[in-house]
């Protein structure tokens, strides 16, 4: 296996041993950018020669006696966090030439334990998107079929992994920006409890929906870098206090007598046959290990995508508004300021606009009360079901997503049918708990298919137990992404 497949607790045991150094491992990755990045299009800024300042200075703290698992580890950075001196777009014309002079906690703590960083990875604008077709700048391809899209909005997060161009990667996740792509690519991605890793520096889509996480190669890998980013933040007011487990101690790969539901509501008509078929084959090996599986109600997950689309957008609408061509990047050129906040905001994209819209229109003092106040009714009826299942399962299961990766313009010119790609996932950001995606499958045509794994706030280590075990039993046959068989051929 090359190095720039491996999974970080694979490269963490080369480094320990002396039998690879961090610079070799990012020269491997660099060199698989090289060979790849053309078709996949997964970074926005590759920062290569911060990136072996970095590597070199990884190898002296190895040689120190470094202990992080994530040291000399190379990672890439979906490009809306802040990153020191790199520029930071949130794949927006409005943010094209913005240098942050900080970095995002995530990445301050990723750097602290002498993980490198690769470059920042393209999104949807703004995080607004389930595809990264959005980006305002280029189209990040799925590495397992390049005439499809890696999902979104963390797409370029997702594909960088997929392909072998960083070991590990930072998202984004406001409705399953994390999980969906991570899954459309046969990856792992880990969208944590609200409050758990910090948002300090990350650019707001939504606040009360978004969240920091990993995406990775496997669910070990997820701990280790979950272990690095949890904990409290001064810097955020959202962040929780409170110890963090040892979320790898947690993998013991014995799931016996757990008890996980799967949701009716998450298994609706828009899910696909083929992806059906494989969530139904994980619950029955699953059962094999020794878990009880049940069948489950949560009844307010059919209102979770209208409630869900009027939050953010309300959240939205406002966050935008600090791109007026004053504060912040672009400024377009206009006789008098109020054209000049005007023409500015025109480089927004089109569906940053129509969030814009929706969220000013939801927010309006006529309408507040119908959708608005509505919306935040239904989110807590949808946490009250959790908790009700929660009683009595320890992790509830579900798709990831209704179909595997689509077509390129297949759901841009009907934003509804690109919104029901959150179907799935964004009930567990209504809710603010941890939920885990894992592949679990491939349809005929070869593309990865994803199990979501849901979890009790603040429980990631059960959720980890439960997908790691899964994982590690469902014995999926060992595919390559197209990408791959490419480079090798
Ligand atoms: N796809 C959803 C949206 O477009 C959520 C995106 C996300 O999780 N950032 O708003």
């Amino acid at each position: 296996m090359r190095l720039s497949e491996m999974t970080i607790h694979q490269l963490r045991e080369l480094l320990r041993a002396g039998e690879v150094s961090s610079r070799e491992i990012l020269d491997a990755v660099f060199a698989k950018i090289d060979a790849v990045e053309d078709e996949v299009g997964a970074y926005l800024t590759l920062c290569r020669d911060e990136a072996v300042a970095q590597a070199e200075r990884a190898d002296e703290m190895l040689a120190a006696g470094e202990a992080s698992p994530l040291c000399g580890i190379p990672f890439a950075v979906k490009d809306n966090f802040s990153t020191v001196g790199v520029r930071t777009t949130c794949a927006s014309r409005l943010l094209e030439n913005y240098i942050p002079p900080f970095d995002a906690e995530a990445v301050t703590r990723l750097k602290q334990a002498g993980a490198v960083l690769v470059g920042k990875t393209n999104l949807d604008e703004f995080g607004l998107g389930s595809s990264t077709e959005n980006s305002q700048f280029h189209c990040t391809r799925n590495p397992w079929d390049l005439s499809r899209v890696p999902g979104g909005s963390s797409g370029g997060s997702a594909a960088a992994v997929a392909a072998g161009e960083a070991a590990a990667a930072l998202g984004t996740d406001t409705g399953g920006s994390i999980r969906q792509p991570a899954a459309f690519c046969g990856i792992v991605g880990l969208k944590p409890t609200y409050g758990l890793v910090s948002r300090y520096g990350v650019v707001a889509a939504a606040d009360s929906l978004d969240h920091v996480g990993p995406i990775t190669r496997d669910v070990r890998d997820a701990a280790l870098v979950l272990q690095a980013i949890a904990g409290w933040d001064p810097k955020d007011p959202t962040s929780a206090r409170g110890d963090v487990p040892d979320y790898e101690a947690a993998l013991t790969g014995d799931v016996k007598g757990l008890v996980v539901g799967l949701p009716q509501e998450l298994m609706g008509a828009e899910l696909d046959s083929e992806v059906k078929e494989a969530v139904y084959g994980a619950a029955n090996l699953l059962e094999s290990l020794g878990v009880r599986v049940e069948e489950v109600s949560l009844p307010h997950a059919e209102y979770a995508m209208a409630a869900f689309y009027v939050i953010i957008s309300a959240e939205i609408s406002s966050n935008l508004a600090r791109f007026d061509g004053v504060r912040f990047g672009y400024r377009a050129e206009a006789e008098d300021t109020v054209s000049m906040f005007i023409k500015t905001r025109e480089a927004l994209g089109q569906e940053a606009k129509r969030r814009i819209l929706m969220g000013t229109y939801f927010l309006q003092a006529k309408n507040y009360e119908a959708y608005y106040l509505k919306a935040l009714k239904v989110r807590t009826l949808i946490k009250e079901d959790f908790e009700k299942v929660f009683q009595r399962c320890h992790v509830i299961i579900s798709p990831t997503t209704p179909t595997a990766a689509f077509a390129f313009g297949h759901k841009t010119r009907t934003p509804v049918t690109m919104y029901q790609s959150d179907i799935y996932t964004c009930t567990a950001n209504l809710a603010g708990i941890p939920a885990l995606t894992v592949p679990c499958g491939y349809t005929g045509e070869g593309l990865p298919i994803g199990l979501q794994f849901m979890g009790k706030p603040f429980d990631e280590s059960t959720v980890l137990q439960v997908g790691h075990a899964y994982e590690q039993h469902a014995g999926l046959p060992v595919r390559q992404p197209q990408t791959e068989v490419k480079t090798n051929g």
